[in-house]
C-alpha cells in the first residue's frame, strides 16, 4: 500500500501494483491511552508494588515536588515509544513551586516537544483526603505515632467549587493566548471521583461541562472498597446520582468501573458515557477484573487506559490490548469480544476521552483518507520472522506478539516522531537522566522524605484492617 499524507491528515491509501522491494513493514493506526495521569516513576520503584489502592495513593506524594516538565516529557516520550500518540491526563499530581496555570503550561510544552496530544483534565477534590473518610475517621484508627505526619501531608485542603472551575478558565485563557500549545490539549474538567468530591463540586463541575462543552474526565467504583462505599451512602444507586446531577452524557470519560453492575452499565451506555478500562492497573492495584466484555455487550463505549501501570510497568500499549483481549475475548469456543470490537477498544473510543467529540469521531483510529496521520510502522521482518505459512492473517501474528521493541516509526500528526525506536524530537534518555538527578537530590535536600517513605508502609498496615473491616462504611 502507499499512504498520502497532507499535513496531519492522511489524503490516500491506495494499494500498490507489485510488492515493493525492502523490508516488509505493517502499518496501523495509533493507539489512544484514554486514562492517565503522566507520572513518571513507576510503582515499584517508589516502593509501593502490590499495594491495593487505597494504600497506594499516598506513595504519589512519596517524592519532592521536581520541574512539571521533566516529568511529562518523560512520561510522554515512553507513551509515545509504546504506539500511543494521544494521551489523557487527569493531572492529579501537581508538582507545585510554580503558580498552577504555570505548571499546566509546561506540561502542555512537553506534549508538544514530544508530538502528542493530551487530554489534560484539572484535578479537583474537596473531601476525604486519605481515603473513603473524612479525614479525622482515617487518623484515628491509625497508630498514634503516624497521624501528625499523615495528617500534614494528606489530610484534604478543601478549596471551593468556584475557586477550582476558575482554574479551569484561568488555564483555558492561557492555552488561548499560546495556540502552539493549545493545538496539543484539550482541556477538561477532572473531579477525582464521587468518594473525593462534594455534591456541590460535581454540580458545578456538571454545570460548568454543559456550559463550555468542554469534557469531564473521573474515576469511578474502581476497588470493591469503592463499591460498598458507594452502596452505602448512594442507595439508589450511584450512576442514578451521577445522573441526576446532569453528568452523565458523551462528554464524560469514567475510568475503571471495574465494580458496576449490569444495570449500572446499561445507563451509562444509554447516555454514550466512554467507560476508560484499565486492565493492567486494576491487577497491579489489586483492584479486580472489570466486566469488558459485559460492557461491550451491554452496548457502553469502552476504551483502553494505561493508568500508568502496564503490567510490566513499561507502558507497552500492544502488550496491554493482548493482555485485555486474552482475559474478555471469552474461554473455549466463545466468542465474547470480537478483533474489531477490540480494536475500537485500543484505538478508536479513547480519542473522544482524549478530544472530546469531533466530526471525525468516525475516522478515529483507522486510516483512511481524512483521518488522523497518527500511525504506528512495525518492522515486521523481526516480527514475522519464522514464516511458515503465507495466508497467516498478520493480525493474528500482531495480536500474538506485538510489541513495542518491534516498533519501527511512530507518525503523529503526519511527523515522524519515532523513528529506530527512538524520539526524533527530543533527546529522551538526557531527559530521564536529569529527571532522577533531580530527583534524587530532591530528595537529599530538605525532609525526610526515606522516612515518609517508610511511614507509607506503615500506614499501608494500619489502613489494612480498616478496610477488610467494614468500619469504614459509615463514613461519607
Ligand atoms: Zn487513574
Amino acid at each position: 500500500m502507499r499512504i498520502g499524507l497532507s499535513g496531519a491528515r492522511v489524503v490516500s491509501v491506495d494499494a500498490l501494483s507489485s510488492a515493493p522491494s525492502g523490508p516488509r513493514r505493517l502499518v496501523l493506526p495509533a493507539l489512544c491511552n484514554a486514562h492517565d495521569h503522566a507520572r513518571t516513576f513507576r510503582s515499584a520503584t517508589l516502593g509501593a508494588f502490590e499495594q491495593p489502592l487505597e494504600a497506594w495513593l499516598p506513595f504519589l506524594g512519596v517524592l519532592p515536588g521536581v520541574d512539571p516538565y521533566l516529568c511529562a516529557a518523560t512520561s510522554f516520550a515512553r507513551s509515545l515509544r509504546n504506539a500511543v500518540t494521544r494521551v489523557m491526563v487527569h493531572y492529579t499530581r501537581v508538582q507545585g513551586g510554580l503558580p498552577y496555570v504555570d505548571e499546566a503550561l509546561a506540561v502542555a510544552r512537553a506534549a508538544r516537544d514530544v508530538g502528542v496530544h493530551i487530554g489534560f483534565a484539572v484535578a479537583m477534590r474537596d473531601r476525604n483526603g486519605i481515603g473513603l473518610c473524612e479525614d479525622s475517621a482515617v487518623l484515628a484508627v491509625l497508630r498514634p505515632a503516624l497521624r501528625a505526619a499523615v495528617a500534614e501531608r494528606l489530610s484534604v485542603r478543601a478549596v471551593s467549587p468556584e475557586v477550582q472551575l476558575e482554574q479551569v478558565d484561568a488555564l483555558a485563557q492561557a492555552l488561548a493566548l499560546a495556540p502552539e500549545l493549545g493545538a496539543h490539549v484539550t482541556l477538561q474538567y477532572g473531579p477525582a471521583g464521587v468518594q473525593w468530591c462534594s455534591t456541590p463540586l460535581l454540580e458545578a463541575v456538571a454545570e460548568a461541562s454543559q456550559r463550555t462543552g468542554r469534557p469531564v474526565h473521573m474515576h469511578l467504583l474502581e476497588t470493591r472498597y469503592q463499591r460498598a462505599w458507594a452502596d452505602s451512602n448512594h442507595p439508589q444507586g450511584i450512576v442514578r446520582y451521577l445522573d441526576e446531577l446532569g453528568l452523565l452524557s458523551p462528554r464524560l470519560t469514567l475510568a475503571h468501573c471495574t465494580w458496576a453492575r449490569p444495570e449500572e452499565l446499561a445507563l451509562l451506555a444509554e447516555r454514550d458515557v466512554t467507560i476508560a478500562v484499565n486492565t493492567s492497573s486494576n491487577l497491579g492495584l489489586k483492584s479486580g477484573m472489570a466486566p469488558l466484555a459485559a460492557m461491550v455487550q451491554a452496548g457502553c463505549r469502552v476504551a483502553m487506559g494505561l493508568d500508568g501501570m502496564a503490567f510490566d510497568e513499561d507502558d507497552d500499549a500492544l502488550h496491554e490490548m493482548r493482555l485485555a483481549y486474552a482475559l474478555h475475548r471469552g474461554w473455549g469456543f466463545d466468542v465474547a469480544l470480537t478483533r474489531e470490537q477490540l480494536w475500537a477498544f485500543a484505538a478508536r473510543n479513547g480519542v473522544r476521552s482524549v478530544e472530546g467529540r469531533g466530526a471525525d469521531d468516525g475516522l478515529r483510529g483507522v486510516l483512511a483518507p481524512g483521518g488522523l496521520a497518527d500511525f504506528v510502522v512495525l518492522d515486521w521482518e523481526r516480527l514475522d520472522d519464522d514464516t511458515l505459512f503465507p495466508d497467516v492473517d498478520p493480525l493474528s501474528l500482531l495480536l500474538a506478539r506485538a510489541r513495542s521493541g518491534h516498533i519501527d516509526q511512530v507518525v503523529a500528526g503526519g511527523r515522524i516522531v519515532v523513528r529506530g525506536g527512538k524520539l526524533t524530537q527530543l533527546d529522551e534518555e538526557a531527559l530521564r537522566a536529569e529527571l532522577i538527578e533531580r530527583v534524587r537530590a530532591g530528595l537529599g535536600a530538605s525532609g525526610d522524605w526515606a522516612g515518609w517513605q517508610r511511614q507509607l508502609s506503615a500506614l499501608a498496615q494500619d489502613l489494612a484492617p480498616f478496610y477488610r473491616s467494614s468500619a469504614y462504611l459509615g463514613c461519607c
